[in-house]
């Protein structure tokens, strides 16, 4: 198990690497998404979920629908998030760049260090938090040291988004890992895996669904009387019935008509889950930093470091 949750975090932190040289102005962001997803597959890993692309108050969620137009302009503040699967152990990892370019055509000064602190304050709680994690802690300390790291630089984590913890073939296990201290006192033990994901806002903490589902998970199996619905749950059963999957990936099998169709169909029934963008208020920044952690008695080790 340690073997697969090293092997996977080693490749999810070279692809992240590489893959944040490409966020720059003028790149597509479906180009990004492409590339780390054919990376991982190429590794030998899986992927564990659609590669997260989030722009600006995007802070989580969105990734490229297929022949997606939007490109990446200078100063632009990106997070990505991947994942890649060993033997189905996880590595969940993310970070934020600024688009490179020329950037001071689109910002002023005040407002790219404003954008650097933003990006350095999640980096902050990711530490903190890591420093925190170790067997007999309860989660809510880490969100505490979260919080507290965050506070420092006059920013606010989003509330409303966590960590959480890993088992195999199963990304969201059950237990949230605060940003803040929630009182949950469920107690970190030796060996568990969590993803550790501070973000930090200028704006007030607080995101919402924003229009149009990019990623689903498969929830259930459901009776449908048109063919193209049952082809494509069939195919979601068979090759994406654990973890999230792209609705580009569906409608790259299917077409984009019937796929789009089909995944309505099947979200409208409850047969699968349809993840909304979450977004803080227009004109607010948002910055994340996730890591992949294995409990250890004495602290922690990071998988994707
Ligand atoms: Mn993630
Ligand atoms: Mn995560």
């Amino acid at each position: 198990m340690m073997e697969s949750y090293i092997e996977s975090g080693k490749i999810a932190s070279k692809i992240r690497g590489e893959a944040s040289k490409m966020i720059k102005d003028g790149t597509l962001v479906i180009d990004l998404v492409e590339y780390v997803e054919s990376e991982i597959l190429k590794s030998g890993a899986e992927i564990a979920f659609p590669c997260n692309v989030s722009i600006n108050e995007i802070a989580a969620h969105y990734t490229s629908p297929a022949n997606d137009k939007t490109k990446f302009k200078a100063g632009d503040m990106v997070k990505l998030d991947l994942g890649a699967m060993v033997d189905g152990y996880i590595a969940d990892t993310a970070i934020t760049v600024i688009a490179d370019g020329n950037i001071d055509e689109n910002y002023t000064q005040d407002e790219i260090n404003l954008h650097e602190e933003i990006i350095e304050a999640s980096a902050a709680g990711l530490e903190a938090a890591i420093a925190t994690a170790r067997a007999g802690i309860e989660v809510s300390k880490i969100g505490a040291a979260v919080h507290e790291a965050i506070s420092e630089y006059k920013l606010n984590p989003i509330f409303n988004l966590t960590g959480h913890s890993l088992e195999q073939n199963n990304l969201h296990a059950g237990i949230s890992i605060p940003n803040y201290d929630n009182h949950d006192n469920f107690i970190l033990e030796e060996g568990q895996a969590i993803a550790i994901e501070p973000f930090a806002t200028n704006g007030e903490g607080w995101v919402n669904d924003s229009p149009g589902h990019y990623i689903f998970s498969y929830l259930a199996n459901k009776p449908f009387r048109m063919k193209n619905t049952q082809r494509v749950l069939k195919y979601i059963q068979n090759n994406h019935r654990y973890v999230p999957f792209s609705g580009r990936w569906i409608t790259d099998e299917f077409g984009e008509r019937r796929g789009n169709i089909a995944l309505k169909q099947l979200a409208g029934a409850m047969a699968i889950y349809p993840y909304a963008p979450l977004r803080e208020k227009k004109g607010y920044f948002v910055s994340q930093k996730e890591h992949t952690v294995v409990i250890e008695k004495e602290g922690c080790t990071v998988t994707t470091i």
